[in-house]
């Protein structure tokens, strides 16, 4: 199988390496990939969000499986471009990403299909916002209606930061609060046959104990010793089947990787959004324990064909992965400094650059992480910060309690 990974972050470096250890991938193209990728695959140079060129592309390397890590050319259209090449694409149709493109078509669908969610209005003046914040009162939840890369949400107890944030964003969904702990599970489905991935919790905000902005996304771990039992099968039947059914309804059948972003609240779990797409640092954590050949995975959802696709096999053990942000992120990332320390097996690139001389540099908010299995997940925990330890990067910083309240026991869910 000839595979072309669109994107060139942390994620679409833990799926090249992915792909490049499934047996039956025989050349792996990453555009425009970044150079913890170029150990593993060829790079190419495409504007990722420009369906043509990636259509264009995916032709030009005989791709048999074209695999789009990021949302922004989902929304775009690309995997579209490709399917329309008679290409076999891992990614949803432009239509379907609406499921994470636009948080009113998402919720729409949630109502549409009864998956329990937080209640919601989408407000679009200000006393639309003063009416939505008195009704569901503190904290306060407001999120940008379009693709905002996990940054356009405030949640805060402080009514005038609400009102603010609305105010600048314009259209806007405001919400009641959840309260409980967050799992992300990713679905791999054809638009039919689904089949979850390990269930993983990730970190948003920038500093330790949850505070601060909310960011990208600071670390991961999976798997989560506190998840209630039958978790998983509960939100396939309640939230997935019901997803992916209604978007079939609609005409816009969803094939690719459902994200779907649950808090787990007294009163069972509750989605707090979708995503089209494998989440950066999540991916980095699941895919160390999949055992399955990733290429064939994917390649089975891209073709209408998991149904029959054997059940995944896992790695014994747990993953976590610990993200190296540099100085000013999120607010205002410094790039161009020296990484040292950063080539070594673990060590997943996210945002780098490579200088003609071989100098590497910093190049985004989330420059790197460490990531690393162990027979548990505190062995894990260890392992991904000595990673962190050996690399240089002026300014850097990255959380110190990731996967802790979990190796602690301190999880708990309300009620
Ligand atoms: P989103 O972009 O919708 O995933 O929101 C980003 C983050 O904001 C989530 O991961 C949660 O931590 C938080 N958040 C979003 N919606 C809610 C909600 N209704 N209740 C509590 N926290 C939320």
């Amino acid at each position: 199988m000839r595979v072309l990974l669109v994107g060139g972050g942390g994620r679409e470096h833990a799926l090249a390496l992915g792909l490049a250890g499934d047996p039956a991938v025989e050349a792996l193209v990453a555009a425009p990939g970044n150079p913890g990728i170029a150990a593993v695959a060829e790079l190419r140079e495409v504007t990722p969000t420009d369906p043509a060129a990636v259509a264009a592309l995916a032709v030009d390397v005989a791709a048999d499986l074209v695999v789009v890590g990021p949302e922004a050319p989902l929304v775009a259209g690309v995997a579209d471009a490709v399917r329309a090449k008679g290409i076999a694409v891992f990614g949803p149709s432009a239509e379907a990403a609406r499921l994470e493109g636009s948080k009113t078509f998402a919720k729409d669908v949630m109502t549409a299909a009864g998956v329990p969610t937080a209640r919601a209005y989408t407000c679009a003046d200000a006393a639309a916002v003063a009416r939505a914040l008195d009704e569901f009162g503190a904290p306060y939840v407001v999120k940008d209606d379009g693709l905002a890369a996990g940054k356009g949400v405030v949640v805060t107890d402080d009514r005038a930061l609400a009102e603010r944030h609305a105010a600048e964003c314009g259209r806007v969904v405001i919400e009641e609060y959840l309260d409980g702990p967050e799992v992300s599970l990713f679905v791999v489905t054809d638009g039919e046959a689904a089949l979850p991935l390990l269930p993983a919790q990730d970190f948003k905000r920038v500093g330790d104990g949850d505070t601060g902005p909310n960011t990208g996304g600071m670390g991961a771990y999976t798997p989560l010793p506190w998840a209630p039992p039958g978790l998983v099968d509960d939100v396939m039947r309640d939230v997935v089947h019901p997803t992916l059914a209604e978007l079939r309804r609609r005409g816009a059948p969803f094939a690719g990787l459902l994200y779907v972003g649950l808090a787990i609240t007294a009163k069972g779990p509750r989605v707090i959004e979708f995503n089209a797409r494998f989440g950066d640092p999540e991916t980095q954590v699941v895919l160390a324990l999949l055992e399955t050949p990733l290429a064939g995975l994917l390649h089975a959802a891209a073709t209408g064909t998991l149904a029959g696709h054997p059940p995944l096999r896992w790695r014994d053990g747990a993953a976590v992965t610990v993200v190296v942000a540099a100085e000013g992120y999120p607010a205002g990332p410094r790039t161009g400094d020296v990484i040292t320390g950063a080539d070594r097996a673990g060590i997943i690139h996210a945002g780098t650059r490579r200088d003609a001389d071989g100098t590497l540099r910093s190049a985004g908010g989330r420059v790197l992480c460490g990531t690393a299995t162990g027979p548990d997940l505190a062995a894990a925990r260890d392992a991904a910060y000595a990673l962190v330890r050996g690399v240089e990067l002026t300014g850097a910083h990255h959380r110190g309690d990731i996967a802790s309240a979990a190796v602690d026991g301190r999880i708990t869910i309300p009620g």
